[in-house]
């Protein structure tokens, strides 16, 4: 179960600890929550993805893949991510300092550009991690779902035109720097919805590499200028009339801005010592009575 900061809405993965030195010298863990992943995934509903989809077969590769493709740039994300890069011997004291508050999204652009640039390498069928015949239309799957998440993520702000929530900045910065800057991505319309298409897997690939290299370069060098220039002008901000469209589209799906989870419940069970002997796992399914619960302890 999880608690204050990661609760109720819960991450899909962990990764610490978060400072460079203690990372660089001795390493970091990661911690998958695939449960959290399947949940996720199934209740998310069925017409979300026609709605922001821009073909059926980009529906049939998002219902076979995008789970599996989702999860695995996940665990890319937290261990060849987070998990790597080095800081320039030139640079004094940590990156995050020097960065200040780009820092976090920046860090958050490296992990998620080392995960889709990586996730269409031969070497993770060589070694069995995805079957080979089908990694491409896996990648296509991410890189289709990456760039659908741009779009819908817009519901979740309703007011003003800036994003400050850093995941999201990143991911907004990561799609319009693709859509800016190579032939990877196109903004189709039709019948007055907005759709970002993937044109070319490859494209995108490549634009991911040399995205992710400056992106290294910064968090390495600790440059906050080029993070302040490069959020700024792909992360930051948003058309506010393409916000009402998504606003408009989801809902009428009637489909959430966020997730939140009811936690299981958990019950020591005593000997006559008044020794744990055991847990009893429960799970009360009920949303507002827990959060109440929680509150009076
Ligand atoms: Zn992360």
């Amino acid at each position: 179960m999880e608690s204050g900061d990661a609760a109720p809405m819960t991450p899909i993965g962990v990764n610490l600890p978060n400072d460079q030195e203690i990372r660089e010298t001795y390493g970091s863990k990661s911690v998958s929550l695939s449960n959290v992943t399947e949940a996720y995934e199934k209740s998310t509903p069925r017409e979300y993805r026609k709605e922001f989809a821009w073909s059926q077969e980009e529906v049939d590769r998002a219902e076979q893949w995008a789970a599996f493709a989702g999860e695995l740039t996940t665990n890319l994300h937290e261990i060849i991510g987070h998990g790597s890069g080095q800081v320039s011997a030139a640079l004094k004291g940590a990156p995050e300092k020097a960065l200040k508050e780009h820092s976090s999204a920046i860090e958050e652009a490296r992990a998620d550009l080392v995960a889709l640039y990586f996730v269409a390498d031969p070497y993770l069928a060589a070694i069995g991690v995805v079957p080979a015949e089908s990694q491409d239309d896996i990648v296509l799957a991410e890189y289709e779902a990456y760039a659908r998440n741009a779009l819908v993520q817009l519901r979740r702000i309703r007011e003003g035109t800036q994003i400050e929530e850093d995941h999201m900045r990143n991911r907004q910065l990561v799609v319009h720097w693709l859509l800016a800057n190579t032939s990877a991505l196109t903004v189709s319309t039709r019948d007055s919805k907005t759709y970002y298409r993937v044109t070319s897997r490859h494209e995108f690939r490549e634009g991911a590499g040399r995205l992710l290299a400056e992106v290294q370069r910064i968090r390495a060098e600790g440059d906050y200028e080029a993070a302040s220039t490069l959020l700024d002008t792909y992360g930051v901000h948003f058309d506010a009339a393409l916000r009402d469209e998504i606003v408009g589209r989801v809902d009428r799906l009637d489909l959430a801005s966020y997730t939140a989870f009811v936690m299981p419940k958990l019950t020591p069970l005593r000997d006559a010592r008044g020794e744990i002997v055991d847990v009893e796992i429960t799970y009360p399914k009920d949303f507002a009575t827990q959060m109440l619960e929680y509150g009076q302890v």
